[in-house]
This record gives C-alpha cells, structure tokens and sequence, in this order.
C-alpha cells in the first residue's frame, strides 16, 4: 500500500493546468493568477508626506519659518521651498519642490508673532520617496498565486483591472449508499442522513468552486454507473462518497474501471481515509471518498484541496503549517499516518477527542487538523508539529 506522500505525488503529476482567462479583478479572489501583475507606475507614484506636518528644508531646522502654502492631499504644490519657508502639508500630499523633510505637526509649536516655529524631536523625514515601495514594471504578484483580498487592494493600485488567470475547474459531487435520505427527511431505522453531500459543496463552495450536485446513487451497480458517466461526460473533477471499500456493495472502483478511467491511488496508509480512490482519464479526475464523514471531511481538506489549487494553477500545494504542541499526546505507533482533530489554545495545538472516523462531532470545536506522521509514539509538550488549518 502507497504512503500518503506518494498518493500526494501520485496525484499531483497527474495534474493538466487548466486554460486560462482574463476576468475583472473584483471577481478574482480566490482564483490562482496566471500571468504577472506588474506595477505601471513607480509606487508611491510621486514622494509624498507620511505625516500631517510641515514641510520644510532639513537644514532649517530651529528656524522660525513663514508658511508659504497649505498642500492637502491631491493637490500639486505651487511653490518651492526656499530658506526660511515652509508649507502646511497633509498626509499622502506631493512633497513641494526644495523641501527634504517633513515634521510632524505634533512636533511644532506656532510662535507668539503668529509665525511658525519648528521644533524638531527627531530626524525622521516623514517622506515617502517616489518608488520606495516598487519600481515602475516590477512585478507585484507572480503567476501561481492565489488571490486574496490583499491582491485585490494591489490590483487596484497597480490598475490591473483584467488579471489573468486559470479556469475554475468544473466539480460534481455524487453521493452513494442505499442508507441515505436527504437531511431534510427523517430516516427510518437502518437509514441515515447524507451529511456527505451537503459537506463537499460546502467544502468546495470554501474554494470559490460552484459544484454540481449529481444527487444520491442507490448501490445498484447500473443506477450507479449511470450517474457516475454522466458526471464524468460533464465535469472535470467529480467527487464520489462512499462505496470504495471492499464491501460487495463498493461498486464504485469496478465501474471506473469499466467506464475507461485508470485507477492510480486505491488505498493508501493513511487513518481516516485508507480507501480513498484516485482515477484519471484525459483532462478528467475522480477522487473516490470513503463515506465515513470523517474521512470524507478530513481527505477534501488534506488531499483534494491541495489537488485543486493546484489544478487551478497554484505553484505551492502544501496547505499545512508549522506551530507548537500545547500538551503530550501519547499516540499508538503505526505504519499509517494519522490525521487527528485539534484546537489551538495559548499553549499551541492540543488534540480533540477522537472516537473515530464515523463520528464527525468531533470535529465541532476543531480549528485544525493535525498531521501525525507514521511512526510517531509520543509528541512533546513544545514539539513542532505540522498541522492544517481548517
Ligand atoms: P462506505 O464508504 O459506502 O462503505 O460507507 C462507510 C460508512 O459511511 C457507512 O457507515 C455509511 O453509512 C456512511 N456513509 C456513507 N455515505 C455517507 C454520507 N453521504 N453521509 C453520511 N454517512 C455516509
Ligand atoms: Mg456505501
């Protein structure tokens, strides 16, 4: 059986990036940029005051100064400044010819004859100088990453207002198991509510990624591969829960194979989610979910996730993060790797009770996922530990 490691390799080389297109920047958040976004201009555009304050000549410092001219902000100043003159500023104004600093208006005092005084507390120029930030045709976001709403703010200031990026993946979801009534039925004894469903599209929805739902297949072998080639003709990723394992009603990986799609991850050493199917035929992907809600939960997060911000065309796939053990955590050594549900508390990351992968309510007060590599039989109190934001 493969590590999760190589299901993660596996998975990723067998990713085609997607076309790309240019949208309005307003709707690109969350999107993966495909082509630069350079700056047109030097940023700041021109060298402007940091501060409410007076503009003057450093080197008239201590001198009582006649205020020439008042400059707030988006007005080009008239004047330049000459010995023994300076100019009301304000802040984000252009700095006025012959002027090098600027002093804060707290650090000024006005003089009995009306006429301005500055008192200088320290050397600091409060000038923004023209480029400082960026140069004129720097880039400012390179292609591969995802946009956030900081991105957007930089868009705007740069006037990229057409930014190229990757397509969104289209995504369907089909829900299997006889057991399964909507959550808005009452299930009868031996049934239960799919909660599978409605939690990929939420999880998907998370990622920007409107799914569509191909509803719930009954473990009939032909209903099932009727729903599953339908999603498949239509879809380039489609997400299947339940029906993976080696139950004789785990239809799911027979009929991927006889529909043409080439099975390459079934099972890997990994708890939740052992099972976890990944097919591929083309341009098209199927990741098969072990329909505990656990593992369906834990495996989108930790593996699919990944996969489609990667598909989507971003460079860096690994979504976990590195931060401190806040208590011992004995742990039953294994060959698996172990995802385990945790919060973050002063301390740092402190394990939630688990009961398994059938019960999801453990993972009510969670806020992240903890990655315990195989082999592991006891974290420290203080160990750097790598754990996945949820
Ligand atoms: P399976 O992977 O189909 O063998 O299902 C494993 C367990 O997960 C069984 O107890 C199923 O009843 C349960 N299960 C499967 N699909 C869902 C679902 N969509 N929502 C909630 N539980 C599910
Ligand atoms: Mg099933």
């Amino acid at each position: 059986m493969i590590t999760f490691e190589e299901a993660q390799q596996i998975i990723i080389s067998s990713i085609k990036l997607l076309d790309t297109e240019e949208i309005f920047f307003q709707d690109a958040s969350g999107r993966i940029l495909a082509d630069a976004v350079f700056a047109d201009d030097d940023m700041p555009p021109f060298s402007r005051s940091a501060m409410d304050g007076f503009a003057l000549r450093a080197e008239d410092q201590d001198m009582l100064l006649d205020i020439i001219e008042e400059i707030p902000a988006g007005k080009f100043p008239a004047k330049k400044i000459g010995k023994g003159q300076c100019a009301k500023i304000m802040t984000g104004a252009p700095i006025p010819p012959g002027c090098n600093m600027v002093v804060r208006v707290e650090d000024t005092g006005i003089d009995k004859s009306g006429q301005m005084q500055v008192i200088v507390k320290g050397a600091i120029s409060n000038i923004r100088v023209q480029g400082e930030d960026v140069k004129k045709h720097q880039n400012i976001i390179n292609p591969g990453q995802l946009i956030k709403n900081q991105h957007i703010g930089m868009m705007a200031m740069a006037g990229c207002t057409r930014p190229v990026v990757y397509r969104k993946p289209s995504v369907g979801i089909l829900t299997t198991g006889s057991e399964l009534v909507a959550p808005d039925e009452k299930p009868e004894r031996s049934q239960i509510r799919n909660s599978n469903g409605p939690m990929l599209l939420s999880q998907l929805s998370g990622l920007g990624l409107e799914a569509t739902n191909y509803g719930v297949a009954p473990d009939d072998p032909e209903k099932m591969q009727k729903r599953i080639r339908l999603a498949i003709d239509q879809q380039d990723v489609v997400l299947i829960s339940g029906g993976v394992s080696a139950g004789d009603y785990d239809y799911v990986p027979g009929i991927l194979k006889e529909i043409g799609m080439e099975i390459r991850i079934h099972k890997m050493k990994v708890r939740p989610g052992k099972p976890l199917l990944f097919a591929v035929n083309e341009h098209k992907y199927v990741f098969g979910l072990p329909g505990n809600p656990v593992s369906t939960f834990v495996q989108f997060e930790c593996l699919i996730k990944p996969f489609l911000l990667r598909l989507m065309g971003n460079e860096s796939s690994d979504i976990r993060i590195k931060m401190v053990m806040g208590t011992d955590y004995p742990h039953k050594d294994s060959d698996l790797r172990f995802f385990i549900p945790v919060r973050f508390d002063g301390t740092g990351v402190v394990p939630i009770e688990y009961h398994g992968s059938g019960h999801l309510t453990s993972y009510t007060l969670a806020e992240g996922i903890l990655d315990i590599p195989p082999g592991i039989s006891y974290i420290h109190k203080g160990e750097t530990v790598n754990v996945i934001p949820i």
